[in-house]
């Protein structure tokens, strides 16, 4: 996954605690129809549900009971948009309206937008499927009737499926089954249960294969064809962008929550699919020099403040000076840039280090304890004899 998104992320995360959810319908929608009463109050009841649960953690509520039962059972955590990751339930909704596609089944339209800004920005906009059951109405994701339309390649455990307009690489996914195959079995996963793998030719399929319109971070940046992988790992499906079926750093997410037996991501874990993977189709290697020559331009990095990111100074310089902290802008960044997340390659670099200190079983044991956020300094001084106070001098030496 990529850092901006995750950015916006937390940007919208922090503002959504104080919100209360707020929705509004276009002018031109029909609101007398019963239909569209029962619908819409069904789709906000569900979002209404997710706030209580997800932010103000009521345990008794119960979301899954909006879904179909296919939907739970192909995805476990059946949101898809939510897990894209999007947290659109905590913002504004203007719902664009609600369209009959056929006896049963009705597609919603809603974009979310944020005031957080000067201007009100548009922040996700998508479309979900509702289908009059019995049972009443249960929601569908747009991905579940799209996919039907895809091309199928079943390797072994990896099940491959990509849009007539993708140019696929049957070589390329022989390699890449072979490299993971070759990692799991030195992790002790030899029995690897299926994984399903989408390939789209750009970000902006891949949005709209989810039902998604307007994506958080598509249609942002002209000088580069966006890569984009992610993985979700209760329903072990992989989403990625052109070439996909070269690069092994989303399944290694899912090895690495299998190894875990449990669902509970590190930031460690970026740098171990880095390394073993590759990060923006490219190896560690090409990324650690670039994360040596980042440390040299930015000397007020203090790697012992933080791991994962840093201030931003008025020459947009980073920094670990607590005076910038004050600033606007002082809110912590992450190390990024065009090229590399450097937050992944500086957890790439620790996993080096494990693996040249301890071979694959000091990575494996590390993966298992690694921690969120300043915890992981205990981990590393406990595994690799690093102390905090010593680790920017030791990283900058060591790349
Ligand atoms: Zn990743």
């Amino acid at each position: 996954m990529k850092s901006k998104a995750l950015l916006i992320l937390l940007l919208i995360c922090n503002l959504g605690l104080f919100a209360q959810r707020k929705s509004y319908i276009r002018n031109d929608v029909d609101t007398s129809s019963v239909v569209f009463k029962e619908i819409y109050h069904f789709w906000e009841n569900y979002q209404n549900d997710l706030f209580k649960k997800l932010i103000l953690g009521d345990t008794t509520i119960n979301t899954n009971k909006y879904w179909a039962d296919s939907e739970i059972q192909a995805y476990k955590s059946p949101d898809l948009i939510l897990n894209s990751p999007s947290i659109y339930y905590l913002l504004p909704e203007y719902l664009i309206g609600i369209e009959k596609r056929n006896d049963t089944l009705y597609e919603i339209n809603s974009v979310y937008f944020s005031n957080y800004s000067k201007n009100p920005e548009i922040v996700i906009g998508f479309s979900i499927f509702v289908v009059q059951t019995l049972q009443g109405y249960k929601l569908y994701n747009a991905f579940t009737i799209n996919k039907s339309e895809f091309h199928q390649k079943k390797l072994k455990w990896l099940q491959i499926y990509y849009p007539d307009h993708y140019s696929f690489n049957n070589d390329n996914a022989n390699k890449l089954l072979d490299r993971a195959q070759k990692l799991a079995s030195e992790w002790g996963l030899n029995d690897i249960s299926p994984i399903q793998y989408y390939l789209f030719p750009t970000y902006t399929d891949m949005l709209a294969s989810l039902g998604i319109s307007i994506g958080m971070d598509d249609f942002v940046s002209i000088n580069e064809v966006r890569k984009r992988g992610f993985a979700l790992n209760d329903s072990r499906t992989i989403f990625y962008t052109q070439n996909g079926e070269e690069l092994l750093h989303e399944i290694i997410h899912i090895l690495i929550y299998d190894l875990r037996g449990k669902n509970q991501n590190s930031q460690f874990d970026e740098g171990v699919c880095s390394y073993f993977g590759e990060h923006l189709e490219k190896p560690y290697k090409f990324h650690a020099e670039r994360l040596k020559n980042f440390l040299q331009k930015n000397p007020q990095i203090d790697l012992g403040i933080s791991l994962i990111g840093a201030y931003l100074d008025d020459h947009q310089q980073y920094s670990h000076d607590p005076k910038w902290k004050e600033n606007s802008s002082g809110e912590i960044s992450w190390f990024v840039d065009d090229t590399t997340n450097y937050m992944y390659i500086i957890m790439a670099t620790i996993c080096d280090i494990a693996y040249k200190k301890g071979g694959m079983p000091l990575v494996k044991k590390m993966i298992i304890e690694a921690q969120y956020g300043d915890q992981m300094y205990d981990v590393i001084e406990k595994n690799l004899g690093i102390k905090r106070s010593e680790i920017n001098a030791y990283l900058r030496n060591y790349l």
